[in-house]
């Protein structure tokens, strides 16, 4: 079977993560055990999990002339993803998430540096890789105006077009309608719901994740529920980046709704056993073995 061609527009990042035994006071200073830095960003996530499901997979993103942007640029080709979208700009920093991890206490603080920089200019200048794909994929980590930039082109061509509402943020009635597939967690799910005023045609769109329940949507007005896979959790970061990227994959390849948010529990579920977002991304093999 040929590969599907998927388009990611959205965020890279750094994680840059730090754990201790004891959040330090102001002023103070303390030992942490342990540092790391992990890739991430819901695009970059997404996309990985898209090209291990069995896509090809083009992103389309910024980042900065930096250390950690090399780096990322280098992680991304290693996962065989295009890179020709995706802009180095100087004079600011690749995207970052510092996690502070203690005991019982996660703090973080994003901050989207290049990401910012995915201006609707930029992805007009994509948007011949855009047209010829069989999938657009998006979140909500780069503006607001990009966004609804991908949706316009990849709407206007026939693309369809699912987009993972994350993080929450209030969405137009203009947007939502050009949108194929929504694939919002229980509360981003809520939030929806009271932004948009004709819930039927918003219930059309909706394949709600549900943690370890797995995920439901309507159907002709009814709701089918597509039920996890029982695993022990070691890690649940990134589990919905890795349902989404594994849903367009089979999505593009043809296979119903139900059959693809069958295979991303399955995917989403191994990804969960394992450390870190990326990590635990499962390949297609992989997640066809846990199916068997
Ligand atoms: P998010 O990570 O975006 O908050 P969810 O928590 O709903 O989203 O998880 C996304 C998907 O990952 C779920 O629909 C399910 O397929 C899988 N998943 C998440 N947590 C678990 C778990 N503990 N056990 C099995 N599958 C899980």
């Amino acid at each position: 079977m040929t590969k599907p061609k998927i388009a990611v527009v959205g965020s890279i990042n750094m994680d840059l993560t730090t754990s201790f035994d004891r959040m330090p006071h102001q002023g103070e200073t303390v030992h942490g055990t342990s540092f790391a830095t992990y890739p991430g960003g819901k695009g970059f996530n997404q996309a990985v999990a898209a090209a291990r499901g069995g896509a090809e997979v083009s992103m389309v993103g910024v980042i900065g002339d930096d250390a950690f942007g090399k780096s990322l640029k280098t992680m991304l080709a290693k996962e065989k993803i295009a890179t020709a979208g995706i802009k180095t700009m100087t004079g600011i920093g690749t995207g970052t998430a510092t996690i502070l991890l203690t005991e019982g206490d996660n703090r973080i603080v994003v901050v989207p540096g290049a990401n910012g920089e995915v201006t609707p200019q930029h992805v007009e200048r994509q948007r011949e890789l855009l047209t010829n794909s069989d999938i657009v994929l998006l979140q909500l980590e780069i503006p607001m105006e990009s966004v609804k930039k991908a949706a316009e082109i990849a709407f206007e061509a026939n693309v369809p077009i699912i987009l993972n509402p994350a993080p929450s943020q209030p969405l137009s009635k203009e947007l939502l309608d050009k949108i194929t597939y929504l694939t919002p967690n229980e509360s981003e799910a809520a939030d929806l719901m009271t932004h948009y005023e004709s819930r039927k045609a918003l219930e059309e769109k909706l394949i709600i994740t549900k943690g370890k329940q797995g995920v439901m949507f309507y159907e002709k007005g009814r709701a089918v529920t597509v039920p996890g896979f029982p695993v022990t959790p070691a890690d649940t970061t990134g589990a919905g980046d890795t349902f989404c990227g594994l849903m367009s994959t089979r999505i593009a390849q043809g296979y119903s709704l139900e059959e693809a948010c069958q295979f991303a529990n399955a995917g989403a579920a191994l990804s969960v056993t394992k450390p870190g977002a990326q990590g635990g991304m499962p390949t297609e093999r992989e997640v066809l073995r846990f199916l068997r």
